[in-house]
């Protein structure tokens, strides 16, 4: 019933309960092993690391047991951490499923196991964990605490953290944190991008996979959209995902987002009656199921049917939570006005503490002027103007970022969509190209001379493009691509990494000590080194490495690997390689070595363009300290190895 709650807080208006704990369908889980299994080891704390995949495993087991019963599970939980005193990885791993069960139980049990789970973690070693517990910990903070400023400072201060995508689960918590935060703190600006960050991660698998998960996001979309005011299609999502629940037999669900489209800032009321009655055919017994019963009672007082008024004094305050009683009281509030009946619409208005809510003001408005006090009725009425002002700002400010980021999502679009046209004109170009060759050699076959020389022709000229576009591409000393070349080949590999997720790093790679040669051999030699350098490396990478010349004596090495060692080994072969091509060609007489830095590459910036740029840089500011350090060493941000 827990999984409940967050569908529900779309209806508060409030801190929406995080959605994540129920992403627990076997697929995503899956999803999540996969991207632990490519993810990057450091070789160095190899042997620390904790395995991430018995951890999934044993919390998607953990996580089906409490949707099933919640009490039995924690004590399963509890059995299990008496039996492991030496594990301290899998002790936190229990006490995070166990704040994670409990989470939703107040602050005190939440954060117990969380400092019991923090004690045992050590954030370097398993930031996976690290991360998880925090998505908990910032939960706690705006649910509980009244400290939504600084959990969003606190999420805030995490969201470049590369482990996040290691555990898609954490991920997606992180994601629904950070909006419901940004609700909260009404940092509506801010929304836009973990929205968008979500539909992301979504995207990133098959449908099929994320079946559960895509129902989520839709009831966020379309809580969203509602709220800057796109009623239609917050209207047409919530009818999306209530026909998605009823293939399901997800009685509660759509009860419960029945009860969201009742509640639509913009909606007219008789369309709100007419969701909250469909909201009740549904289920009765959900947290908003109190609120359209009181708005359906409504309806039926506004249209002179009084059969069912005696259920106006009747409240079901055990399912409710402040919100509901206060929006419940509203609408019984307007009904008693209706009816007439003073005392009891004042006792209404007396439900309603919050002193923000714009409900309160509007039934006040109304009983003062029943009364005849209409200095009263005209206060309470600016009031109730100047709450409702402000919130039709807050939605105007939603509206905008949301637009934003429509724009954006459209650019790239575009983008995508020029792509493939230019693709497409080239295929069509290339399909011409070949059809006319075909023909001329038909005709050559009848054995017409004129036609053989014309499409012999054809041909060179065929060969002279596709000539001209390897010279562009290439440089001419070494042979290897040139820097706009391999950029360009970089980001499709990395597109297809990112797609295929499988890792990418880069290495830049300079000649050390080379102006002496020039200095001392001549350029000729220079260029020879630089010849011999581009050999080795065509000898030595393998078929899915992409080696480019950077600039100078510079080289840009772009390889599906992430593992330093394994990188180290492969710069090592190339040394090896370098050493015997300059001494077989060149006879130097001294040796020739290069310096390198690594850095991999993350899917982090907004452009693919920028993921390569960012690596590079990384790359480089490891470059510098591998000649700082001596040379002849391939560093990354972890350690440095010497290439012997
Ligand atoms: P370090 O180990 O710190 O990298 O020292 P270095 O001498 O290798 O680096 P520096 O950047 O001081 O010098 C690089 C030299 O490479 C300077 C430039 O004349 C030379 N160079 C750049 N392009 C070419 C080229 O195409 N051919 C030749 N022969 N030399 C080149
Ligand atoms: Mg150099
Ligand atoms: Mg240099």
């Amino acid at each position: 019933m827990l999984w409940l709650l967050p569908l529900l807080s779309r209806f508060l208006e409030q801190p929406r309960t995080s959605v994540c704990y129920r992403f627990k369908s076997f697929f995503f889980r899956l999803f999540a092993l996969t991207l632990t299994g490519l993810s990057c080891i450091p070789f160095a704390q190899a042997e620390e690391r904790y395995s991430l995949e018995q951890i999934f495993a044993e919390r998607q087991e953990l996580d089906k047991a409490s949707a099933i019963d919640a009490a039995k599970t924690i004590e399963l939980i509890d059995e299990r951490l008496a039996k492991t005193n030496n594990n301290q990885i899998r002790q936190a791993a229990l006490y995070l499923e166990k704040a994670r069960i409990k989470m939703h139980l107040g602050l005190a049990p939440l954060e117990e196991n969380l400092g019991k789970a923090l004690a045992l973690i050590k954030p370097e070693l398993q930031p996976e964990l690290y991360l998880y517990a925090m998505a908990m910990k910032s939960y706690g903070m705006y649910t509980y605490q009244n400290q939504a400023e600084q959990a969003a400072v606190l999420l805030d201060s995490l969201q470049q953290h590369p482990a996040l995508i290691n555990d898609a689960q954490t991920h997606l918590m992180f994601l629904t944190n950070q909006l419901e935060v940004y609700y909260k703190l009404k940092q509506f600006h801010k929304i836009s991008k973990p929205l968008f960050k979500l539909a992301e991660v979504m995207n990133s698998g098959s449908m099929e996979q994320f079946k559960e998960l895509y129902l989520d996001l839709e009831a966020e979309l379309a809580y969203h959209s509602g709220a800057i005011g796109d009623t239609g299609q917050a209207l047409a999502l919530y009818n999306k995902t209530i026909r998605r629940a009823q293939q399901r037999g997800m009685n509660e669900t759509i009860a419960i987002q029945y009860c969201n489209m009742a509640n639509i800032y913009f909606l007219p009321l008789e369309e709100k009656i007419r969701y909250a009655k469909a909201s009740l055919a549904a289920h009765t017994n959900v947290a908003c199921s109190d609120v359209m019963d009181k708005l359906v009672l409504l309806g039926e007082v506004q249209q002179g049917n009084l059969a069912n008024i005696a259920r106006l004094v009747q409240f079901n305050t055990t399912q409710q939570m402040p919100r509901l009683n206060e929006r419940s009281a509203y609408y019984a509030g307007l009904a008693y006005l209706q009816l007439n009946d003073l005392p009891s619409a004042k006792a209404m208005l007396n439900r309603i503490t919050d002193p923000d809510n714009w409900e309160r003001y509007d039934l006040l408005q109304q009983i003062r002027k029943v009364e005849g006090n209409y200095q009263a009725a005209f206060e309470a009425s600016q009031r109730y103007q100047q709450l409702r002002a402000q919130k039709d700002a807050e939605a105007r400010s939603l509206m905008l970022s949301s637009y934003q980021v429509r724009l954006e999502m459209a650019q790239e679009e575009t983008q995508a969509a020029e792509k493939a046209k230019q693709a497409e004109q080239l295929a069509a170009a290339e399909q011409k190209a070949t059809s006319r060759l075909y023909m001329m050699l038909t005709i050559i076959g009848s054995g017409v001379l004129v036609t053989l020389v014309l499409s012999l022709y054809l041909y060179r000229s065929f060969r002279l493009g596709q000539k001209l576009q390897q010279l562009s591409d290439t440089d001419p000393l070494t042979g290897l691509l040139n820097r706009r070349a391999f950029i360009q080949r970089a980001m499709q590999l990395h597109q297809l990494a990112h797609r295929q997720r499988f890792p990418l790093s880069i290495a830049l790679l300079d000649l050390d000590f080379f102006k002496q040669i020039n200095d001392k051999h001549g350029h000729q030699a220079g260029d020879a080194v630089l010849a011999a350098f581009a050999n080795a490396a065509k000898a030595t990478l393998r078929q899915t490495d992409i080696i480019g010349r950077f600039g100078g004596e510079e080289f840009i090495l772009a390889t599906t690997e992430q593992d330093t060692l394994t990188i180290a080994a492969l710069l090592q072969r190339l040394q090896h390689s370098f050493t015997q091509h300059c001494s077989e060609n060149i006879q130097l007489g001294v040796e020739v070595s290069f310096s390198a830095g690594i850095a991999s590459v993350n899917a982090q910036g907004t452009t693919k363009h920028q993921d390569i740029e960012d690596a590079i840089r990384r790359a480089d500011e490891q470059l510098y300290r591998a000649k700082a350090n001596g040379r002849q060493q391939a560093c990354t941000e972890t350690l440095c190895l010497t290439l012997v």
